[in-house]
C-alpha cells in the first residue's frame, strides 16, 4: 500500500477510545473487553477498514478486531469507526509479529488476510503473512474450529500460500482462482484493494486454511 504520511494520525489514534492502547494486557481477556461471549474474528493488515467495518455492521454477534501496523492507514479505519461507533469493533496498531503476545491460546475464531503485501523476492518470503513463520503464530491463537480466510489478486502469493500451508500442517479448503465467479462469492464483502483490482478486471483468488493440531 502506498503510504501517505498523515502527521496528525498518531496523536489522534493515541487518544481514541476505539483503539486498544495496551492490547497485551488483554491477552486471554478479550471477551471481558467486549463484555460478552461472542466469537472473535480478526483482520491482519486491515488497511483502511472497509472490510472489517462492513462485517461488524452485518454481524453484531461477532466481535471484530482490526489490526494494522501503519498509523496513517489505521487512521483511515478509525475515521470510519468514529462515524459508525460499532460496539463490536476494536482497532489495534500492531505488527502481526506480536499477535501471540496479544491473544491467548484458542482465543481467536477467525483470521482474515486480505490482499497481504506479496513480497515477491524469495529473500523476503518470511515477511509474507502466509509464510510458515506467521502460520505458526496463527496456530497459537486460533480455536480448534477456527480458520484463516485468505484473499489476494496476486497469483504468485496465492500459489505460494496454498503450497506453504499444507507443508506447515494446515488443511487448505475452498480454493478458487476466481472468487467473484465461484460458488464462494455469495456474501463476499469486498475490501478496498479488492474493489480496485476487480474493477481493473483482475480475478480474485481465495482459500481457507484450517488447522486441527
Ligand atoms: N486488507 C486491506 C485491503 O484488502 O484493502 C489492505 C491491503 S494492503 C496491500 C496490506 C496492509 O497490510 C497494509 O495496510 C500494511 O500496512 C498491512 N501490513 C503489512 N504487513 C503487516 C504486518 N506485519 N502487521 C500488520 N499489518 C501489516
Amino acid at each position: 500500500m502506498r503510504l501517505r504520511h498523515i502527521a496528525k494520525a498518531l496523536p489522534i489514534i493515541e487518544e481514541s477510545p476505539f483503539v486498544e492502547h495496551d492490547p497485551k494486557s488483554l491477552k486471554g481477556k478479550w471477551k471481558e473487553r467486549f463484555g460478552n461471549d461472542h466469537p472473535i474474528h480478526i483482520e491482519v493488515g486491515m488497511g483502511k477498514g472497509k472490510f472489517i467495518t462492513s462485517l461488524a455492521m452485518l454481524n453484531p454477534d461477532i466481535n471484530y478486531i482490526g489490526i494494522e501496523r501503519a498509523d496513517s492507514v489505521l487512521f483511515r479505519a478509525l475515521q470510519k469507526q468514529q462515524e459508525l461507533q460499532l460496539p463490536n469493533l476494536v482497532l489495534i496498531l500492531l505488527n502481526a509479529d506480536e499477535l501471540a503476545l496479544v491473544f491467548g491460546r484458542e482465543e481467536v475464531d477467525r483470521i482474515y488476510l486480505n490482499f497481504s503485501d506479496p513480497w515477491p523476492k524469495d529473500r523476503h518470503a518470511l515477511r509474507r503473512l502466509t509464510s510458515e513463520r506467521y502460520l505458526n503464530i496463527y496456530r497459537q491463537i486460533l480455536s480448534t474450529a477456527g480458520r484463516v480466510e485468505f484473499k489476494t489478486d496476486n497469483k504468485g502469493l496465492f500459489d505460494y500460500s496454498i503450497t506453504t500451508a499444507p507443508s506447515s500442517g494446515w488443511n487448505v479448503l475452498d480454493v478458487t482462482y476466481d472468487l467473484h465467479h465461484s460458488i464462494y462469492s455469495e456474501g463476499n464483502v469486498m475490501t478496498e484493494y479488492e474493489e480496485r483490482f476487480s474493477s481493473e478486471g483482475n480475478p480474485i483468488c481465495r482459500a481457507v486454511f484450517t488447522c486441527n493440531s
